[in-house]
Formats: C-alpha cells, structure tokens, sequence
C-alpha cells in the first residue's frame, strides 16, 4: 500500500493541498488565493465554482511538484473553513446561489427571532453553540425563503451542504450527499449529544430533512476520488473542520489537552473527552472528532482580534514594516512600562461577551515610545488567549498542564514566551504547524491503516520548542491586574444605538 497522504485544507481565503509521508513530514504544499464577495455591508460570499476550482488546482499542482507516483497515494483527507453554506442541485449538481460564508452577518435577524421565540436555552442545550448569524442553520434558512425552494427541498431536489460538503459530492465517485460529525456540530441544526439532527430547530427554522446530508464519522473511507481528477481512484478517508482538525493534528487525544492557533484570531479547543462540557463562561461546545461511531468532545473560544492586531500596527498606524519585527521590538524593553492595549476592535468575546467595548492603549506615560506600543499588542494575544484557558479551566475544573501552539504569530518566540509567563504553564510548539492539514491527513492515514491506531499517531507528534514560564508569581498577577483593569475601562464604551 502506498504510504502518503493528501490533505485539501479548503480555508477562507485559499484553498491548499499539502502531501505528509508516514511520518507526517511535509513533502509538498501549494495553495491558491480566490476572490472575497461583498455585496452588501457586512455580507460575505464566495464563488462555489471558485472554492472547487482552486482545491482541484491546488490538489493537482501538488502532486506534480511532489514527484509522487500515484500508486504510492494511501488516502485523502479534507478539512475546510466551517459554517459556510452551500446549496446545490442534486440532479444538475449546480450550485443555487454563492456560498455564504461563515463571516456573513445577513441572518442576524432571524438569530433574532430564535431568540424572542424562546429557543437561545434549547441551541445551548442541543447544539452546544451561542445563538449566532456565524453559524450555517439560519443562512440554510434565509437562502430557502430568498430562493423561495422550500418545495423542492421538501421533495429531496436540493442539498445542502457546508464546504466539506460539496468537495466529497465534487470530488467522490458516485456523488455521496455528506457531512463529517464535526461539521454538522457548526450549523446550529445539529443535537451533539444525540448525533442527529434537532427536528425543534429545523422547523423553527422551515428546513426540511431531506435537504441534509448524511452525518458520518471524521475518520473512515466515504469513497474513491473520481478518476477524472489525478488520472486515478484514491480513498477520500476523512473529513474534518479546520479547528478540530488541527485538534487532532497537535495530538490533543486526551481529556484536558488543548491547542490555540495564532492567526489573524486565535482559537483555542480544549479536548474535553466523551461528554460535552457546559460552559458557564460563554464557551462553545463542539464535537471534536467522531471515530468509530464514538465521539470526543471540546470546549472552544476564540479570539477575534489576534495576528490582526500587528498587522493594525503595520497598515494603519505604520510603526512596524513587517510583523517579524515586533519580536526584536518587544525585547528592546525590560518590561511593559505599565501600558496595556485592549484590541477590542469589534467588541469583546469570552469569557466577557461586551459588544460595546472598544479598542483602548491606557497606562501612557511621558516615556511611552513605539516600543510599548508594539510590546502592548503581542501582549495583548497572550492575554486575550490566557482568559480563554482561564475560562475553560473553570469550565471543567481541572488546571491546564500544557498549551500547544501553532498558526503564523506562533512564530514569535516572545509572544511564545509571554504566553508561557502569563498563564504558568508549558508552550509547546510542533515540528510541523501546518497542524490543520495535519489532522485531516492523520484521520484519513487512520481510517485506511497507514496509522494502526491514535497510539501510533502520538508517537509520530514531533515538539520544536517548548517554553516554560520564567516569570515570578508576583510579576504575573501584577500584569495580569493591569490587563483586566484595562480590560474593564474598555468595556461598554459606545453606546447601544451607536
Ligand atoms: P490566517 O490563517 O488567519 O491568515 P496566519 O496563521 O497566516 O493567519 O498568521 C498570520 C497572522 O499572524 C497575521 O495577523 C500576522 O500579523 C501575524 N504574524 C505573523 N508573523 C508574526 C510574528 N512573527 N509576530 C507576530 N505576529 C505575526
């Protein structure tokens, strides 16, 4: 059997696909950008045909510069960018309408309408999630009214799919109408706990069963990649979402294990074994991964303004040229000089939940420089990230012993560092941070037994770096009082009609 793996990691502003050999090494990776739509404030879209397009050209190019013979191909794995929303004709295949993408606000109103309809405790009991216009169910929902499809999707003439979705119905022989656990867990539409879909929040939203797609394990072959594609059948072997993809892909097997990725937000998931975790702190309930019929749960928050805040620094404020530079920066001062920056551009997420709040440098002396400035912005993703572990620590009364790391501002080693310093705990980062594409090559390498078991995956998870906290105690309470002081002086500072 051939021993490499093709992860397609189909994300929000490009579509990649990265070639692992058995021991999750990168042998080769290319990715290609495609258009963002806007066609109204606050409403985001992308072209299926362009999501497709650019997968099946990434796929293709990475194979030719890989070198690999075909035959050597084990399996395919594919992790996507979650929530976004498609809906296709089951005859034609052709999609009905752009893809709304998981940023699109246009459904607030209807979040709205579950809300006043009673609802908000039954999607936090069920579905594990916040009411929210991010998630897929109220966008299925505005695109049946809008296209005015309800009978035919009735009928069965209609599918509707998240991204994983449609690139198994594009790319699999015999057109499967699926969708793995975890991105069913991201609709809004979907009991956790029962691993079905809720027939409450369908009818409250009109969405009628048979437009859904058959909810399937993350890990296990759904079919054969069509031959047009590379010239030859290969098993597509795993589906899973970005984030719980890159769960796995940092070997989080363990109840208590968790993972933050530093992009332009940062998302934290905590594995939190076989039930899913109440969150009294504004934390979503997730499915991390679903093997063997059984699954494993996480706790998941994020932050919204993370990488986004250096490149803040670099396009508007023009104080750094590059976002490398912030690290030599950050260490030209011995310490934070007492200035905080609460980068709350968009309001505030857990565990604080303040729509109102807003960005804030506060602690500004006469010897403040550009230096405090740019040290107060890295610091404050290790704060924002530390109130997460915080919150999920709480959530499931057990202290973290390690966070793992990855994602482009995981390079910063001061960053690193600070957030080892800020929470009292391990920073690990991998071998290979390409941890998405990881986890969706290592679920499919599982379920076609180039991998025997989980046991045998751990074994091949490789560390970098590992960081411990070197601050004092008395230090870290210290900044940690200044960050949550700071944090409270930025809260409900616009108005609710602003
Ligand atoms: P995304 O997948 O969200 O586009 P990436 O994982 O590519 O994000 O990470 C890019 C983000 O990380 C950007 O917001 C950038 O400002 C930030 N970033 C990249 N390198 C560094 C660095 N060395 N120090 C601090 N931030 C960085």
């Amino acid at each position: 059997m051939g021993k490499y793996i093709i992860a397609l990691d189909q994300g929000t502003t490009s579509s990649r696909a990265v070639i692992f050999d058995e021991h999750a090494q990168i042998v080769a990776m290319k990715s290609y950008e495609f258009e963002q739509i806007y066609p109204q404030p606050g409403w985001v879209e992308h072209d299926p045909a362009a999501i497709l397009n650019t997968q099946v050209d990434a796929l293709r190019e990475a194979v030719r510069m890989s070198g690999v013979p075909l035959e050597e191909i084990a399996a395919i794995g594919i992790t996507n960018q979650r929530e976004t929303t498609l809906l296709w004709d089951r005859e034609t295949g052709m999609p009905l309408y752009n893809a709304i993408v998981w940023q699109c606000r246009r459904t607030a109103p209807i979040v709205k309408r579950l809300c006043d309809e009673g609802l908000e405790e039954h999607i936090r009991e069920t579905t594990g999630l916040v009411p929210d216009a991010y998630f897929s169910g109220t966008k299925l929902s505005w695109l049946l009214d809008k296209l005015e499809l309800h009978e035919r999707a009735a009928g069965g003439e209609i599918c509707f799919g998240t991204v994983d979705s449609y690139l198994a119905w594009n790319l699999i022989s015999g057109r499967p109408h699926v969708t793995d656990a975890t991105n069913a867990s991201r609709t809004m539409l979907f009991d956790i706990r029962k691993n079905d879909w809720d027939d409450t929040l369908l009818s409250a939203l009109g969405i009628p069963r048979a437009v859904l797609p058959r909810v399937i394990d993350s890990s296990g072959v759904i079919g054969m990649l069509d031959p047009s594609i590379l010239g030859r059948a290969i098993p597509v072997a795993a589906i899973a979402g970005d984030q719980h993809s890159a769960l796995f892909g940092q070997g989080c097997f363990e109840t208590g294990m968790m993972k933050n990725t530093y992009g332009t937000g940062c998302f934290l998931l905590m594995n939190t074994g076989d039930i899913p975790a109440r969150s009294r702190n504004g934390l979503v309930s997730t499915i991390a991964w679903r093997i063997g019929g059984k699954c494993t749960y996480a706790l998941e928050g994020s932050v919204f303004v993370g990488g986004a805040a250096i490149q803040w620094l670099r396009d508007e404020m023009k104080i750094i040229e590059r976002a490398s530079e912030t690290e030599t920066i950050a260490r030209s001062l011995t310490d934070n000089g007492g200035v905080y920056m609460v980068p709350t551009f968009t309001g505030l997420g857990a565990p604080y939940w303040d729509m109102y709040s807003r960005g804030m440098i506060i602690g500004l002396t006469r010897g403040t420089g550009r230096a405090h400035i740019v040290r107060a912005a890295l610091e404050s993703i290790a704060y924002q990230s530390a109130d997460l572990v915080r919150a999920m620590a709480s959530d499931c009364g057990r202290e973290p012993k390690e966070l793992r790391v990855d994602g482009g501002a995981s390079a910063n080693q001061f960053l690193m560092q600070f957030q080892a310093d800020v929470l009292g705990c391990k920073v690990i980062r991998p071998a290979v941070i390409e941890t998405t594409a990881l986890g969706a090559a290592l679920l499919a390498g599982l379920a076609v037994g180039v991998y025997a078991d989980m046991e045998e995956i751990r074994r091949i998870w490789r560390m970098d770096l590992s960081l411990t906290p070197q601050m004092d105690e008395g230090q870290r309470q210290t900044v940690l009082r200044g960050w949550h002081k700071a944090v409270e002086r930025s809260m409900r500072w616009i108005d609710a009609e602003d």
